[in-house]
């Protein structure tokens, strides 16, 4: 029995994404079945959770698992699993629109990409956002969702072609969990590869990118029976077939087992199920503690930043676990803010598994593995540094200005920070460079890092503040990132050298004049004074006083900040925080 069939909008940002997908020439599409799986695996891990915290909770826990059901004939690859499961409301909000944040950025550029007629740049896109069930419209020009959540008694059917409706039908009788069925797009010859209801690449896929999904993933295999008797070989028309289960994946825990025997792939597929994303990481940590704190970790540097790595509401944190059973996702109790973008699983030994994320944050071994992961981390970036230079460039071009506000949150690791820092510099104009660099090409004489704060390199090098540092050789950072006003408050002095911005105040660049100059500086002074005085007067409703400078050379005149006044470019930052 069955309820009434309602046909229902994809959100608009859903349909466009669809669309793209429907027509992607993304190249992997093996992919969909990790992502299936990944999505089923997850709904057993909350299953799991949610019988463990609600005892009361109806709900089948006797054999989870994820079985995979082909249809040679009817030309259909099921996904099944009996986890949680999803309400009817569930599947709109969950499956009809999608509520990862920064889709919208996503799809203007995968238009723009597409406009191009660039298929690199849009399969990079993709890759890069992930998907996840939208994926199943790579291979099927149709899919056929049907849950039932755990304790509820209805069911939901969800079905669509991708094209920009979906129908929805309210089920008297559903098994638990998900089932999603894929009506498998036709292959012509030269796809016979991706003929997804043979077991052999069923199988095969599986190994590859869902190996380490802690849940059995099923399917049935079919093959001959062995011959009982030289009768029953010879009986024409019925051929007998043996049918038998078989567990596809080893469901080791990844983080769990010796690292020597790990390979590279095996990492980079199991960032992708915690990470979501599906272009490989950077940098993976892997790392453990033994003793009265117990835990193993594995942690991931993505390769790029997403999309709303500055916007409030993404996906944040690692995965914890408690001795192999799953305790959440996003966990941001263990990894500071400045962090977030770190993906990857911590498993804990004597946490209780009843845990929750307020009472985290109070939890002395919590905070003692946080201090720990997070040394491990700005341990790595800095091996990175010395010995790969262009992946810590693009660790640097990725999260620079994330890493950057840990230079105010994180007084702890605030000289270690400093010294894993980059900065565009008048040094080198393709180069940034580090403090310490800075440091030692210091000039004679020269007592501060001198550094600029602005919206752009081009404007900060054309500032005539710079004119009279270029002249006399003084090197100036150009700092630009809108938290650089913020930390260069805070942050005084690099190990021992004082910071200075050259837009504030009275900056001596004489500290090496002699006497004599002195002498005509001060009879300059006196000669300028009149008009000083007049200039003064003039301007006295925009600016608090006229001085006489030497730090000029080409430009007659620039407006420079009091020592402890609020630059532009943080003005600016300040008004567009409402403040
Ligand atoms: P993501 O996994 O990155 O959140 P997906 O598009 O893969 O994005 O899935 C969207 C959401 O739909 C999931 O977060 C989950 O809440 C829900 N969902 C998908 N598949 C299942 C499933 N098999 N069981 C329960 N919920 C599911
Ligand atoms: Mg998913």
């Amino acid at each position: 029995m069955s309820g009434k069939v309602e046909t229902h909008e994809f959100q608009a940002e859903s349909r466009q994404l669809l669309q793209l997908v429907v027509h992607s020439i993304y190249s992997n599409k093996d992919v969909f079945l990790r992502e299936l799986i990944s999505n089923a695996s997850d709904a057993l891990d909350k299953l799991r959770l949610e019988s463990l915290r609600d005892g009361d909770l109806d709900a089948d826990t006797s054999d989870p698992h994820i079985a995979l059901e082909t249809d040679p004939e009817a030309r259909t690859l099921t996904v099944r699993d009996n986890g949680i499961g999803m309400s009817r409301e569930e599947v709109k909000g969950l499956i009809g629109t999608i509520a990862k944040s920064g889709t919208a950025e996503f799809v203007r550029r995968l238009k723009e990409a597409n406009a191009n007629k660039d298929a690199a740049a849009s399969a990079d896109l993709i890759g890069s956002f992930g998907v996840g069930f939208y994926s199943s419209f790579m291979v099927a020009d149709k899919v056929t969702l049907v849950t039932r959540r755990a304790g509820e008694r209805k069911g939901t059917r969800w079905e669509s072609t991708g094209e920009g409706t979906y129908e929805l039908e309210a089920l008297d009788e559903a098994p638990q969990g998900t089932s999603v069925t894929l009506h498998l797009k036709p292959t012509d010859t030269e796809d016979h590869l991706y003929d997804y209801t043979d077991v052999n690449r069923l199988r095969q896929i599986v190994r590859r990118h869902s190996d380490f999904i802690p849940w059995p993933v099923r399917t049935t295999v079919e093959s001959p029976a062995p011959a009982t008797s030289a009768n029953d070989a010879e009986d024409g028309d019925t051929t007998a077939t043996e049918r038998t289960v078989e567990t596809l994946n080893s469901m080791k825990a990844l983080w769990a087992r010796p690292q020597s025997e790990i390979t590279e792939e095996e990492y980079k597929e199991f960032y992708k199920h915690v990470s979501h994303d599906w272009s490989d990481p950077l940098e993976t940590i892997h790392t453990r503690a033994e003793g009265t704190f117990e835990y193993q970790a594995v942690l991931f540097i993505p390769s790029h930043a997403p999309l709303d790595l500055y916007q409030q509401g993404g996906r944040r944190g690692v995965h914890l676990y408690v001795r192999r059973v799953f305790i959440m996702d996003d966990c941001t109790s263990l990894l500071p803010n400045y962090l977030r973008f770190v993906k990857g699983v911590v498993d804990a030994q004597d946490l209780s598994l009843n845990v929750s994320r307020e009472a985290l944050q109070q939890d002395r071994q919590i905070q003692l593995m946080h201090r720990r992961l997070v040394k491990k981390i700005l341990s790595t970036v800095k091996e990175l540094r010395t010995k790969d230079n262009e992946r810590y460039r693009t660790f640097w071009r990725e999260f620079g200005p994330a890493m950057k506000e840990g230079l105010l949150s994180d007084t702890d690791n605030r000289e270690t920070l400093l010294d894993l820092a980059s900065f565009p510099s008048t040094h080198d104009p393709e180069q940034q460079t580090s403090l310490r660099d800075y440091v030692s090409r210091m000039k004679d004489g020269q007592e501060h890092v001198y550094y600029l704060t602005g919206e752009s390199r081009a404007r900060l090098e054309n500032s005539p503040h710079i004119e009279a540092f270029r002249a006399k050789g003084y090197e100036v950072l150009l700092l630009t990132d809108p938290v650089d006003e913020v930390w260069v408050e805070q942050v005084r002095e690099f190990d021992g050298t004082p910071l200075r911005s050259i837009a504030k105040g009275q900056v001596d660049l004489d500290g090496d004049a002699d006497d004599k100059d002195r002498a005509e500086e001060k009879q300059r002074a006196d000669d300028f004074e009149p008009l000083l005085a007049r200039l003064r007067d003039a301007l006295s409703d925009d600016v608090k006083d006229v001085r006489l400078s030497s730090r000029l050379t080409t430009s007659p005149a620039c407006v420079v900040g009091d020592a402890h006044d609020i630059t532009p470019n943080l003005e600016k930052m300040y008004r567009a925080m409402g403040q």
